[in-house]
């Protein structure tokens, strides 16, 4: 009999798995195991939004498969950028264990960009050809690690610690940088800057991402040209830390603080995007977490919230790659 973890689309929330593809090492890991099942037979798309996982079944918004581009991708993100135009407050989330493709979907390669330049580039391009409104960007980018907030776009020093305040308008962090964007050029500019900062503050950059949320936001001002009225969206693209569980046991120090942080912020996301799908719960528990604190502006039951949850099909992350599908399903 089947396990089913079937997700029912609620209001505003939308989830999207991504398999990416074996790298030819995992491959050939898969060939010179007997023992390994063959992708064929332990994973199978259905249909556009089903998939069957090592024997369970699995549905959500859309599965892409490891062939899927990123052009394709983004495809289904479209109209959600549209609606921050709109005045929405939008997530993209990307959570997955590390190596499952977050960086590449959120960020993706040069030459083959993923979400946010999309994302950003799409927005210029509404701009643009909206000739009754007239848009302006700002852009920020900070990280939390450990429970605290760092701004990735100070130039010198600073930036570290900051505190997440709440007004009457909005939740927000003090001190925090914002950078007027106008086109791709300056995009590219402030993603780099954060990247520096990003890597001078830490000496092993990759263990570093790994075990930190990188959030993008975009806020968006259009005023119109015949009423005058001005309407604010956002748009967060955040790149969760690796969900992966902690394997060493013994851990201790810093090693076991991060992973608990992870553990509490992951699971804090995971009961406010499910009390969000859920009308009958009352309290949102925005509170357990540095990373829900501060979106809380966005994760109400008037947002929208898309998420990714990112596989590694290899049969040796199969453990993991339950876990994560469990969680997303978790997520309705
Ligand atoms: P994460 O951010 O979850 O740790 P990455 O995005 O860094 O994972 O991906 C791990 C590796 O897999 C990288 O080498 C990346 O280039 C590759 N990869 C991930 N997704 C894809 C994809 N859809 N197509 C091709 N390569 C991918
Ligand atoms: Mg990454």
């Amino acid at each position: 009999k089947l396990n089913e973890h079937i997700v029912t689309l609620q209001g505003n929330i939308r989830v999207f798995c991504r398999l990416r593809p074996l790298s030819s090492k995992e491959e050939e890991e898969i060939r010179n195991d007997d023992d390994a099942p063959s992708l064929e037979k332990s994973i199978q798309y259905l249909d556009d939004g089903k998939m069957l996982f090592h024997g369970a079944m699995y549905e959500y918004d859309h599965v892409f498969s490891p062939s899927t581009s990123q052009v394709n991708v983004f495809a289904e993100m479209q109209s959600a950028i549209a609606s921050a135009m709109d005045g929405y407050r939008v997530c993209i989330f990307a959570y997955g264990q590390t190596g499952s493709g977050k960086t590449y979907t959120m960020e993706g390669p040069r030459g083959d960009r993923g979400v946010n330049f999309r994302a950003l580039a799409e927005m210029f391009d509404l701009s643009e050809a909206d000739g009754n409104v007239a848009y302006d960007f700002k852009v920020s980018v900070l990280e939390v690690y450990n429970e605290t907030v760092c701004d990735l776009l100070v130039r010198g020093e600073g930036g570290t610690d900051l505190a997440i305040r709440k007004n009457k308008e909005e939740v927000y962090v003090e001190g925090l940088t914002e950078c007027v964007v106008e086109d791709a050029g300056d995009v590219e500019e402030l993603m780099q800057l954060a990247s520096r900062n990003r890597s001078t503050a830490s000496n092993n950059v990759n263990e570093h991402s790994s075990r930190s949320h990188l959030v993008l936001s975009v806020k968006v001002a259009g005023v119109s040209a015949v009423s005058g009225t001005r309407v604010v969206g956002k748009l967060n693209l955040i790149d969760l830390a690796g969900s992966e569980r902690l394997k060493n046991t013994a851990a201790s120090g810093q090693r076991l603080k991060e992973a608990k942080n992870i553990n509490k912020s992951l699971s804090a996301l995971g009961d406010v995007v499910s009390a969000l799908g859920d009308k009958k719960a009352g309290h949102v528990p925005y509170r357990n977490s540095k990373l829900t604190f501060l979106l809380q502006d966005s994760l109400r039951a008037s947002a929208k919230v898309l998420m990714f949850v990112n596989i590694n099909p290899a049969p040796k992350s199969a453990g993991e790659s339950i876990c994560s599908l469990n969680f997303a399903a978790r997520c309705r």
